[in-house]
C-alpha cells in the first residue's frame, strides 16, 4: 500500500469512528483510498500530493451528494465537478468526503443545517460557528489536512475562529465560483481552511485564477509566503466587542508588533457600524433570486416547502424587498453603502499595510442556544467579518489563544488582491 492511500485510510477509519459524536462529514467518498492509491502510483507527483480534503457541502464534487445540508437538495448526487475541485483532483489532492454546514449557508452557527449542528471539536458542547461548520470542525478534529469553505459574510472566518483553525476569505474574484451554489453571487467567495498558514497559502495558490466559466475572476497573483519588513498595521477599534475577546487579541497583536519592530495606527471605518445593515437586503435578494431554480421540477423538492426557517425567511424577505415598488429602496441603496464602505477601506489601505481586529464579537455559544435568540442578535455575530466581503478585501482568521479554554480568532484584512501580503503578515501570528 502506497504512503497516500495509508493516509487517505488512517483518517477515514478515525471519521467513522469518531463523526457520529461530532457530525461533522455529512458523506464519506467511498472511492478516496482507491483514489489515493492510483496517485501514489504515478511518476510525477502534484503540489497537493499527500493532501486530504474534506469539502463544504454546497460545492460540487462529482459523484457525491451536494445537499447544501437542506432536505431541499438531500439525495443530490453533483454531475460536475466546481472549478476548484478540478483545480484540486489536477494537483493530486483527494476528497475524502462532503461536510456539515448550516442549511444553504445561511448561518453563523451550524444550527441551521436540516442533519442537525456539529460540534465544535476544540470546545465540546458549543457551536463550532458556521457557516462552514463542518470545514472548521474537521480540521479541529483532525479529521483531513485541509478543507474548502465558502465566505459570504464570514462562513470561513467565523467558524475558523470558534474552532481554532486558520480560516481565508480570499479576495473577490480571484477564485472562480464555478460549481459553488449561491448563496449571494456578489460576496461569496470560495476558500481553504487549514492547521497552518503554510497549508492554506497552498491551497489557495491552487484554487485561485481566471475562470471563463465564472466572469467576476481576474488574475491574481501567485499565493508565495514573505518576510514582510516593518509593516504599518492599522487597529481598528470598533464597539460591541466582548472584552475578554479583545484582550487576548490585543495581547496577541501588541506582542507580535514589539518582536517585529511593526508600527501601529488607530484607523477607522466610518460606515462599518451600516455593514449588518447593508449585507442582508443584499443577500437576501440574492439568495431569493438563486433559489429559484428548486422550484420541484429539476431539483427534487420546491425549496419553500422543504427547507428550515432561516432559509424561509431569507427567502421571503428577498421576494418582499425585490417587488417593482421598492425598485431602488433596499437593494439599490444597499448597493451604494457597499460601495461607500470599499472606499474607506481603500483609503485606509493606501495608510498601512495591513488592518487586525478581532474575528467575532462574541465566544460560540452552546448548541441549542440559537433557537432561542432573535435573527438579529444572530446576524451580529457577523459585523466583523461582513465588512470584508462588502469591501471585496481579503480577510484571514488566525488563532490568537483562549477565552476560557475556547479558541479565539485574529483577523487580518489586506486590500483587494493583496492575499500572499495577507498570509505571510498571518504567519507572524501562528
Ligand atoms: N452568517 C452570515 C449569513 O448568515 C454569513 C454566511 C456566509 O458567509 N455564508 O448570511
Amino acid at each position: 500500500m502506497g504512503e497516500f492511500e495509508k493516509k487517505v485510510k488512517r483518517y477515514l477509519d478515525k471519521i467513522r469512528k469518531e463523526n457520529k459524536k461530532l457530525n461533522i462529514f455529512l458523506h464519506v467518498n467511498e472511492s478516496a483510498v482507491r483514489d489515493a492509491g492510483e496517485i501514489d502510483k504515478k511518476q510525477n507527483k502534484g503540489r497537493l500530493y499527500g493532501f486530504v480534503f474534506g469539502v463544504k457541502s454546497n460545492i460540487n464534487v462529482k459523484g457525491l451528494i451536494a445537499n447544501c445540508s437542506s432536505k431541499t437538495l438531500e439525495n443530490y448526487q453533483a454531475t460536475y465537478d466546481a472549478a476548484v475541485i478540478e483545480k484540486i483532483k489536477a494537483e493530486d489532492g483527494v476528497i475524502i468526503g462532503m461536510l456539515n454546514c448550516d442549511e444553504f449557508a445561511s448561518g453563523s452557527s451550524g444550527e441551521t443545517s436540516a442533519f442537525g449542528a456539529c460540534q465544535n471539536p476544540s470546545a465540546l458542547g458549543r457551536i463550532p460557528g458556521g457557516s462552514s461548520s463542518g470545514s472548521a470542525a474537521a480540521v479541529a478534529a483532525g479529521f483531513c489536512d485541509a478543507t474548502l469553505g465558502s465566505d459570504t459574510g464570514g462562513s470561513i472566518r467565523n467558524p475558523a475562529s470558534h474552532c481554532g483553525v486558520i480560516g481565508v476569505k480570499p479576495s473577490y474574484g480571484m477564485v472562480s465560483r464555478y460549481g459553488l451554489i449561491d448563496l449571494s453571487m456578489s460576496l461569496d467567495q470560495i476558500g481553504p481552511l487549514a492547521k497552518n498558514v503554510e497549508d492554506a497559502a497552498l491551497v489557495l495558490d491552487v484554487i485561485r485564477g481566471k475562470d471563463t466559466r465564472d466572469t467576476t475572476t481576474t488574475d491574481s497573483k501567485q499565493v508565495k509566503l514573505d518576510r514582510v519588513g516593518k509593516i504599518k498595521v492599522g487597529v481598528l477599534q470598533i464597539n460591541g466587542i466582548d472584552k475578554k475577546i479583545n484582550s487576548v487579541v490585543d495581547k496577541k497583536l501588541l506582542e507580535v508588533a514589539r518582536k517585529n519592530g511593526w508600527n501601529l495606527k488607530n484607523v477607522e471605518i466610518n460606515h462599518i457600524d451600516l455593514a449588518v445593515q447593508t449585507y442582508y437586503p443584499l443577500c437576501y435578494s440574492e439568495f431569493f433570486s438563486a433559489t429559484r431554480r428548486f422550484d420541484g421540477r429539476r431539483y427534487g423538492k420546491k425549496i419553500e416547502d422543504s427547507c428550515g426557517e432561516e432559509v424561509l425567511r431569507r427567502i421571503l424577505g428577498g421576494c418582499e424587498i425585490t417587488k417593482a415598488e421598492f425598485a431602488g429602496a433596499y437593494y439599490q441603496k444597499a448597493l451604494e453603502v457597499k460601495e461607500i464602505i470599499k472606499g474607506e477601506f481603500e483609503k485606509v489601505f493606501k495608510e498601512v499595510d495591513c488592518v487586525v481586529l478581532p474575528t467575532v464579537p462574541g465566544l460560540p455559544w452552546k448548541i441549542g442556544e440559537g433557537a432561542k435568540m432573535k435573527p438579529e442578535e444572530i446576524y451580529a455575530y457577523d459585523a466583523l467579518t461582513i465588512p470584508a466581503n462588502l469591501a471585496e478585501i481579503c480577510a484571514v482568521s488566525v488563532p490568537a489563544g483562549l477565552v476560557d479554554k475556547i479558541p479565539v480568532g485574529l483577523q487580518v484584512m489586506c486590500a483587494k488582491g493583496e492575499d500572499a501580503k495577507m498570509l505571510s503578515i498571518a504567519k507572524y501570528f501562528e
